[in-house]
């Protein structure tokens, strides 16, 4: 039976098996269809494992090896294997086993399936890819431990531009945060730095500090949320070297939350207001939907839908006022301005609402007060725009797709595998 189907496979395609220093045996197939393909190395000796001698006195096989490899028109294939051994003279003839460059030893994979999974690994989840697989957890997450390094590589960075810190809550309804430091190089590429276990001052700092100096003349701007301890640790570790020269600029992206939130609370409001006043026929025609009318941007709505914005702004002209200076803010950071003129448009935008006796922005006006500079420094630099945003999704997506096993080492893995993993497992792109 079996060499009737060896038969039929030979007859019917060979392939190259694209690993160097082996030959092909035997191959099978078993009742599930998975591919089972006996290879023997062909290469001569090996280092002893203890003096490091070349040994070339052969000593016989091990036991049997089986490696899983990548699969062929969707069925899983299994290389197996006995690896040769051989024997040091200088080492009381203590045996060393074989290496070969296709798999590492104690792995149950080949590189190049463990380099698969990591393709297959990126936006999805451990869970996940095991079970496309039919490969258990631990399966996978070997594979990463083996693939997917837990700190930066310096020596790959020329130059570093845009430092972004971000930060996520890793348990729900905790404050314990971490920070994400990302830089957004000059080819437009971002790449994970660091995952710290803290957001406080000394942390950041410690980590700056770390950053090989030759990078640091290249460091351009640091990009974050309003919060001390990031605008305090750039501050001071620029101060403390004379050849950092830094921006440290609130992104846009969390200037822009912290006034829409002002917003949302009036609306929220209002419609709690209408509630009591209108039937519930009139409430909910006024009312109903009317969340995302609210919070997009003007431009992006239909004619029907600003028809419905304007009857509503027209029960609750509070709601009117707050959303119409909101989008006068945001104008403001559409603008290409200066540093100067945006200053400028800025502290007339706040005396403004001030006047209009709005009360709903306070807390903003206080915080646009005390983060004057760092927001303004914004429009020093537009590159930083999007940036953090489009990390802070990225990021937001991992926690709910990975909730829970989440530590610092391995996030960095997974952020870097995210980022980068196209690029670093790609299977077609040579
Ligand atoms: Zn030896």
């Amino acid at each position: 039976m079996l060499n009737m189907q060896e038969h039929k496979l030979n007859a019917m395609l060979s392939l190259p098996l694209d690993i160097s220093d082996i030959a092909v045996l035997r191959v099978q197939q078993n009742r599930q269809g998975d591919y089972i393909i006996t290879v023997e190395s062909t290469l001569d000796g090996t280092r002893c494992q203890h003096c490091g001698r070349k040994l070339t006195k052969f000593h016989g096989q091990g036991r049997w090896i089986k490696l899983r490899h990548l699969p062929i028109l969707g069925q899983r294939v299994y290389l197996q294997l006995r690896p040769k051994q051989y024997i040091c003279p200088d080492c009381g003839n203590r045996t060393t086993t074989q290496q070969l460059d296709w798999y590492e030893a104690k792995s149950p994979h080949t590189n190049a399936y463990d380099e698969y999974l990591m393709l297959s690994l990126v936006n999805s989840t451990v869970e996940d890819v095991s079970q496309k697989e039919a490969l258990g957890y631990d399966g996978v997450k070997g594979a990463v431990r083996r693939c997917v390094r837990t700190h930066v590589a310096w020596d790959k960075f020329q130059e570093l531009s845009v430092l972004g810190i971000d930060e996520i809550a890793l348990r729900k309804g905790r404050q314990n945060y971490i920070a994400i430091i990302t830089s957004k190089q000059a080819t437009g590429r971002v790449v994970v730095l660091a995952v710290l276990p803290d957001r406080k001052k000394e942390t950041v700092r410690q980590f700056l500090e770390s950053i090989p100096r030759r990078l640091w003349p290249t460091m351009t701007t640091v990009c974050s949320d309003m919060w001390d301890g990031y605008a305090n640790a750039a501050k001071e570790f620029a101060a403390a070297h004379p050849e950092v020269s830094l921006n440290v600029v609130t992104d846009r992206y969390h200037v822009a939350k912290n006034y829409r939130d002002c917003v949302d609370a009036v609306r929220k409001k209002e419609c709690r207001r209408l509630k009591q006043e209108l039937s519930a026929a009139e409430f909910d025609e006024a009312v109903k939907g009317m969340l995302w009318i609210v919070r997009k941007n003007h431009q992006d709505l239909t004619a029907a839908e600003r028809a419905r914005r304007r009857a509503l702004f027209a029960l609750a002209p509070r709601l009117q006022a707050a959303y119409t200076f909101r989008e006068e803010l945001s104008a403001i950071f559409e603008m290409c301005l200066t540093k100067a003129q945006a200053e400028i448009r800025l502290r007339k935008w706040a005396a403004k609402v001030r006047r209009s006796g709005l009360t709903c922005f306070d807390t903003f006006l206080t915080t646009l007060e005390n983060w004057f500079e760092e927001i303004a420094n914004y429009f020093l630099d537009r590159l930083s725009s999007g940036f953090v945003e489009g990390l802070n999704n990225k990021i937001k997506t991992l926690k709910r797709r990975c909730y829970g096993i989440l530590n610092t080492t391995t996030l960095f893995q997974r952020l870097h595998l995210d980022l980068e993993g196209y690029c670093l497992f790609a299977l077609y792109n040579h």
